[in-house]
């Protein structure tokens, strides 16, 4: 069997669907191969007893993110808006705040982008000073005034922080607020914030493309129908469960070795996460600071659980269902309720260490931990939910974990940035290096596709798939993206 195309995708999540279809839209073939039994990577919808879906992985989009809305207006999906109205809180050690009395996670970013701010030329660095000085009512008088002024600018104010950790410290907002702030990102970025780099944290914020909250719309029936939509629009079907072990560029051409067989290209597009890319051995030039870029990604861990209940009792009580748990490092919770006929629903995300912790614990001790903490929120009727479902992304071996994974201490702070221009035959995409929308599923359709134009541009020859026979769980000669079959598990 002898198959011919230009381009090899490795990845069936959102970036690599993307990015095999523009490659096709550009009149080249692309062959994807993905490691799963299925496709869609963080993006998993099951369905629940009690009615409708969990969205196990991504959920939420927002008026903003025009790739993902698009193709939900391609495929006549229903986009529910995420209730929001009443009070939001933060529950502290011995107390309960409005979210409102705090400082807000929008001024908590600005202050945190100034902290890690890297000065760029002794010019910029003394107009800031000059600003600065005035803001302390310091007199500009001399040079040697101002040379003291910078040492001290740069020593004790503005010097960048290695660990997001550190620069949270140098904040220094009042305890409440600090621990609040330490929950935020340990359950945004699914790690403590001493391991995170806070200057990599700093310019992904700096990028993000959107002024609007990120939790505005749900997907009826799930995130899944994006895939099926993408799926959809694939005209060469994809193999399934192909795990890709070794990718060597040589001259011309680029082999990729996956499940016993040997593809050759002109490109291959990895659209998975770096910590998935660190298990595939790459032989290319600049082998090393390719790795050194993919470890210098920490896997995120995150607890997903959804908790549904016969009505919204805490919107009786003027609460919107959103806490944020500074007691609790990592834990949030959001009214994850659609317009629907369904039953209400909180769902709780608990990343970082503490979901580490949680995740040796047996299903159940998990849930009586989870439902004591909500229950200091919004009282005992959270006890006693109508059906509980969760999923764990800890340590997974095809995506690493979750939300995305996060630049660690240590590790490059342009690694980002670096990866998404790795130029040649090899090229990378995914939610993890793109540059608008870092870490959502808009960040890797807007990713893949990019990486695909930045190809179609100069893309020549074929590929050679030296295989007896297709395979995979696609039966006919292109996918079948009925609702919900690609996500069959
Ligand atoms: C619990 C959770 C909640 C989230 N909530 C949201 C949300 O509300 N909104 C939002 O926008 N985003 C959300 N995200 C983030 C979002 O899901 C991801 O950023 C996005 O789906 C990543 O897409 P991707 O294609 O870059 O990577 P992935 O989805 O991880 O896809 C990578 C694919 O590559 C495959 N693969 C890996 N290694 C190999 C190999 N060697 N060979 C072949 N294939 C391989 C994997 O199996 C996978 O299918 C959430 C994530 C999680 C985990």
């Amino acid at each position: 069997m002898r198959q011919e195309n230009h381009v090899i995708v490795v990845g069936g999540g959102a970036a690599g669907l993307a990015a095999a279809a523009a490659v096709e839209q550009a009149g080249l073939s692309c062959q994807l191969l993905e490691a799963q039994a299925c496709l869609g990577g963080r993006i998993r919808t099951v369905p629940l007893r009690s009615g409708g879906v969990f969205d196990e992985g991504a959920q939420m989009v927002n008026g903003d993110m025009h790739a993902v809305l698009d193709l939900a207006a391609r495929a006549g999906l229903h986009l529910s808006p995420v209730p929001r109205a009443g009070i939001g809180l933060c529950l502290a050690q011995g107390s309960t705040r409005r979210f409102e009395d705090l400082i807000s996670v929008g001024e908590l970013h600005e202050l945190l982008e100034e902290q890690v701010l890297r000065w760029d030329s002794p010019g910029e660095a003394l107009r800031a000073l000059r600003l600065k000085l005035a803001w302390w009512n310091t007199p500009w008088e001399s040079l040697g005034e101002a040379g003291r002024g910078l040492r001290l600018l740069v020593a004790k104010r503005t010097a960048p922080k290695e660990s997001l950790a550190e620069a949270l410290r140098g904040l220094l907002l009042e305890a409440e607020e600090h621990a609040m702030a330490y929950s935020h990102f340990s359950e945004v970025l699914g790690a403590a914030p001493e391991d995170i780099h806070a200057q990599a944290v700093r310019d992904i914020f700096a990028r993000y493309a959107s002024e609007r909250d990120d939790l505005e719309f749900q997907i009826a029936g799930g995130m899944i129908g994006i895939v099926d939509q993408l799926a959809l629009e694939l005209r060469h079907r994809p193999r399934l469960s192909t795990p890709v072990e070794r990718i060597r560029a040589t001259g011309d051409r680029v082999e990729v070795v996956a499940a016993a067989e040997t593809w050759t290209a002109d490109h291959v597009i990895v659209a998975v996460p770096p910590p998935a890319a660190r298990r595939i051995t790459f032989e290319v030039d600049s082998g090393d600071e390719l790795a050194a870029l993919l470890a210098s990604f920490t896997a995120g861990a995150m607890i997903k659980t959804v908790l549904v209940f016969d009505r919204a009792f805490w919107r009786l009580k003027g609460l919107s269902g959103a806490a944020l748990f500074a007691d609790t490092p990592g834990l949030a919770v959001v009214d994850g309720s659609g317009d629907g006929p369904f039953p209400s629903r909180l769902t709780a995300f608990l990343g970082g260490p503490l979901a580490r912790q949680w995740a040796a614990l047996s299903q159940e001790a998990r849930q009586d931990l989870l439902l004591g903490r909500l229950s200091h929120a919004f009282g005992e009727g959270v006890r006693a939910p109508l059906e509980t479902a969760e999923a764990v992304w800890i340590d997974h071996p095809w995506s690493g974990g979750g939300y995305n994974a996060t630049v660690r201490v240590g590790g490059n702070p342009d690694a980002v940035a670096r990866l998404a221009a790795w130029g040649g035959r090899v090229r990378f995409a995914g939610a993890e290096v793109d540059d608008r929308f870092w870490g959502y599923v808009e960040g890797a359709i807007h990713s893949g596709r990019s990486v695909a134009a930045q190809i179609t541009g100069n893309a020549a020859g074929d590929v050679i798939c030296e295989t007896a026979e297709p395979q995979g769980a696609f039966g006919g000669s292109r996918p079948k993206a009925e609702r919900g079959v690609v996500s069959e598990r």
